[in-house]
């Protein structure tokens, strides 16, 4: 299946993914693990787009699409793959259309992870996550077995820098004014199925896994 998962930050999107990847067996592609990587690495691109994250705006459709188009060829992603956190913007959503059009495929399915914004403060701050891949645990709701330390690898937890609460507020905003768009240009093909993503963890996975049967 080729899925889009859609929602403002701490809907749920990264916490859904590897459960999905797991059950169908799909190249994960979260534009914001990668454009972090880049950043750590002080890469050219990450040098480009660390001013706008750290302010919580979007970075530029051509630097994405750019990271995209390259991720896409990986052969792990030639039969199906779950973005996430891609496409942003309408003029993004465009170029993975035209993208996918040269390969004679399509977009299936697009999960609008619902939430009012007033449920994402608590989500956010409390977020804690494993770097290298991209897990994510919560003080309160999925607490880690031994605090600040991952589970499986054992490496130690960050907190990202941009989970505060005045920088979720630009992101809330980028979120409604430029993604918000995207929502209802894939309504208009058909394909978005909504979920409660203010559910538990577990209820949202099986939403999921209906709206994929
Ligand atoms: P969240 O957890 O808030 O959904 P991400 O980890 O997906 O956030 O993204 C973090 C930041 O990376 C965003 O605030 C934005 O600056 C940048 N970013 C990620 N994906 C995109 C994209 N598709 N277009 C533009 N900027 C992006
Ligand atoms: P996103 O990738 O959409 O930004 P995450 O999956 O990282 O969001 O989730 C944000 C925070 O909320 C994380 O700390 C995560 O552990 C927690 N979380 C995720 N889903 C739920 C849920 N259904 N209920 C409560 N907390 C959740
Ligand atoms: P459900 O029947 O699964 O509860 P709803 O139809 O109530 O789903 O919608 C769930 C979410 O999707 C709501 O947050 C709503 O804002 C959003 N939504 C519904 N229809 C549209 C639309 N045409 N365009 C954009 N967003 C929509």
């Amino acid at each position: 299946k080729r899925l889009i998962l859609i929602g403002p930050p701490g809907s749920g999107k990264g916490t859904q993914s590897p459960l999905i990847k797991d059950e169908y067996c799909l190249c994960h592609l979260a534009t914001g693990d990668m454009l972090r990587a880049a950043v750590a690495a002080k890469t050219p691109l990450g040098v480009k787009a660390k001013e706008a994250m750290d302010k919580g705006e979007l970075v530029s459709d051509d630097l994405v699409v750019g990271i995209i188009d390259e991720a896409m060829k990986k052969p792990s992603c030639q039969k199906g793959f779950i973005l996430d956190g891609f496409p942003r913007t309408v003029v993004q959503a465009q170029k993975l259309d035209e993208m996918l059009e040269k390969k004679g495929t399509k977009v299936d399915k697009v999960l609008n992870f619902a939430i009012d914004d007033a449920i994402l403060e608590e989500r956010i701050t409390g977020r804690w996550i494993h770097p290298s891949s991209g897990r994510s645990y919560h003080t309160k709701f999925a607490p880690p077995k031994v605090p600040g330390v991952d589970d499986v690898t054992r490496e130690p937890l960050i907190q990202r820098k941009d989970d505060t609460v005045e920088v979720l507020k630009s992101r809330l905003e980028a979120f409604h004014r430029q993604t918000e768009p995207v929502i209802d240009y894939y309504y208009k093909k058909g394909i978005v199925a909504n979920l409660h993503a203010d559910k538990p963890p577990k209820e949202v996975t099986a939403e999921v896994q209906k709206a994929l049967s």
